[in-house]
C-alpha cells in the first residue's frame, strides 16, 4: 500500500535522526496528499514498531496542494486530484500546482541519552519544536 511506504519511510528518517535515543514524538508534514490523516498517523505507529520511534507521537501537520491559476491568479487550496485539472475559481485549465505533494519527516523530539541525566544534556536532545519543549 502507497501510504504504508510513506510511513516506513518516515520512521526510517526519524530513527537514522534519532540514533540510539528514544523517540518521544514525530512531526509529520502532509502536503498536498488528499488521504486520511488516522491513515497516515497509524501507519507511522505501526511502522514504528520495533523501532526506537516505537509509541512515540505522531503530529502530523496537514499543508493542503494548491493550485495557481494564470489567469485570474487565485491560488486555491484543492482536496483532491480532480480539482487540479481546473481552477476553482474561474474554471480555467491553464493552472499549475504548488506547494508539496509528499509525506516528510519535519521534526522529532528524543530522549536524552541514555545514562545521563535528564537536565544538563538541553543542547544534546533534538528539538527543532521549541513550542512543545516540556
Ligand atoms: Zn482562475
Amino acid at each position: 500500500m502507497h501510504e504504508l511506504g510513506m510511513c516506513e519511510a518516515i520512521v526510517e528518517a526519524a530513527v537514522r535522526r534519532a540514533g540510539d535515543r528514544k523517540v518521544r514524538a514525530m512531526r509529520v508534514r502532509v502536503g498536498g496528499h488528499p488521504v486520511d490523516p488516522e491513515v497516515i498517523e497509524q501507519g507511522v505507529r505501526m511502522a514504528a514498531l520495533g523501532t526506537v520511534a516505537e509509541g512515540a507521537g505522531v503530529d502530523l501537520v496537514l499543508e493542503p496542494l494548491r493550485v495557481h491559476c494564470r489567469r485570474c491568479r487565485a491560488e486555491t487550496p484543492v482536496n483532491s486530484a480532480v480539482a487540479l485539472a481546473a481552477c476553482p475559481a474561474c474554471g480555467a485549465v491553464d493552472v499549475t500546482s504548488a506547494g508539496h505533494e509528499n509525506v516528510v519527516l519535519e521534526s522529532i523530539t528524543v530522549d536524552a541519552p541514555a545514562g545521563e541525566a535528564a537536565d544538563g544534556v538541553a543542547d544534546r536532545n533534538v528539538q527543532h519544536t521549541p513550542d512543545r519543549r516540556r
